[in-house]
């Protein structure tokens, strides 16, 4: 019984720093990581004010997702979890696709890249309004990248916002086989089947090995 608790006592000890200072990002992995691997103590980087985040020159997703944890891992000295994502719109080239937070400029507002956004469908066909949110998230120890994966969620644009929630392009996503957009979907469900989840699915086997041996 005393082993046992020891061990429990471990396991909770484990710390992952999220390596994002979005709050609905944080919020998001947070919820779902503690429904896949509980036990995990998970920071983020709003608990770390001093850290500066290197730049994201990367042409992917998945680029700067290895590049966010492998710098956030080495100058916290922590077990690191990035996300790097975005929305794609095939029909215009794949944007915003890496510039989805700074489509309308450096400090540009979640609506303000929306405004800029829906000001380019006016010209696309209904078939063009095909859109997937991509999301590539990175697990990296202040030693080594231990593991990077990548998922989709596939749907359509919609030519007007619709409800309150979620964020950035949330009032314009619907998902298919839905009706709602992410924005008026309940938090729970988004969180059930979002490109966030779907990485976090694959990636969380890797944190709950390191978990373990740590
Ligand atoms: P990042 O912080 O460079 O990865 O940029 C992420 C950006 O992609 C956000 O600021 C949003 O504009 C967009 N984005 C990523 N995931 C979501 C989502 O789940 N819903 C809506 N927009 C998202």
């Amino acid at each position: 019984m005393e082993n046992e608790n020891l061990d429990q006592n471990n396991i909770k000890s484990f710390q992952l720093v999220i390596a994002s200072k979005n709050i609905h990002k944080i919020r998001e992995i947070k919820t779902i990581l503690n429904e896949i691997t509980p036990n995990i103590d998970l920071l983020s980087l709003i608990d770390f004010p001093k850290y500066i985040p290197p730049e994201e020159t990367g042409e992917s997703f998945a680029d700067n997702a290895n590049a966010k944890a492998i710098h956030a891992a080495k100058a916290l000295n922590r077990w690191v979890i990035s996300d790097d994502s975005g929305l794609v719109i095939p029909a215009l080239n794949g944007e915003p696709g890496v510039f989805s937070a700074r489509y309308a400029g450096e400090k540009a507002t979640d609506s303000e890249n929306r405004k800029k956004l829906l000001s380019k469908l006016v010209d696309l066909s209904d078939k063009d309004l095909y859109a997937y949110f991509e999301c590539c998230m990175a697990v990296a120890s202040p030693e080594r990248l231990k593991k990077s994966v990548c998922a989709k969620c596939e749907g359509r644009i919609e030519t007007q916002e619709r409800g309150g929630g979620g964020f950035g392009y949330d009032p314009l996503f619907v998902k298919h086989d839905y009706n709602q957009t992410f924005a008026q979907l309940k938090e729970a469900v988004k969180n059930k089947i979002s490109h966030r989840r779907k990485a976090l699915d694959k990636i969380a086997i890797t944190i709950e090995s390191i978990q373990v041996t740590k």
